[in-house]
């Protein structure tokens, strides 16, 4: 039997799987969890970027209210150019997006919510009422 033949043993090949392995099994979940942080803090900008547009609307119209019923995102085109395709990225097939409930009381506004329609747990962020969420 020659001795000369270089190679691995079969220990040696199984150390490297189970040290791959455990790798892995590190790394995935980290990735995911990376992956899903990112998703939430996207959604919190696309909820800025409606909180600000709602703004604007309140300054021009005085109201957070198009004739008497909560505001669409398609009401906000004119100050937000991508209005109708801001979607969370935080849903399955992307096409969950936000609402906008504003609720008012004596005259007043009690609260002004931007919601995130995906279900995903991400906060409201408010305009008005509690205090703006914070990523
Ligand atoms: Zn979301």
């Amino acid at each position: 039997m020659k001795r000369d033949q270089r190679g691995f043993t079969l220990m040696e090949l199984m150390i490297v799987i189970v040290i791959i392995g455990v790798l892995a099994a590190i790394g995935v979940p980290a990735y995911n969890n990376y992956v899903k942080k990112a998703k939430a803090a996207a959604c919190d900008a696309n909820r800025r970027s409606i909180a600000t547009a709602v703004g604007l609307y309140y300054a021009e119209h005085s109201d957070y209210k198009k004739d008497g019923a909560d505001l669409t995102l398609s009401d906000l085109e004119q100050y937000l150019d991508n209005a109708d395709d801001l979607k969370c990225p935080d849903n399955k097939d992307g096409t969950k997006g936000y609402t906008i409930v504003a609720t008012e009381s004596d005259s007043k506004w009690t609260s002004v919510k931007i919601v995130c329609n995906a279900g995903t747990g991400h906060d409201d962020y408010y305009i008005v009422g509690a205090a703006p969420t914070e990523p």
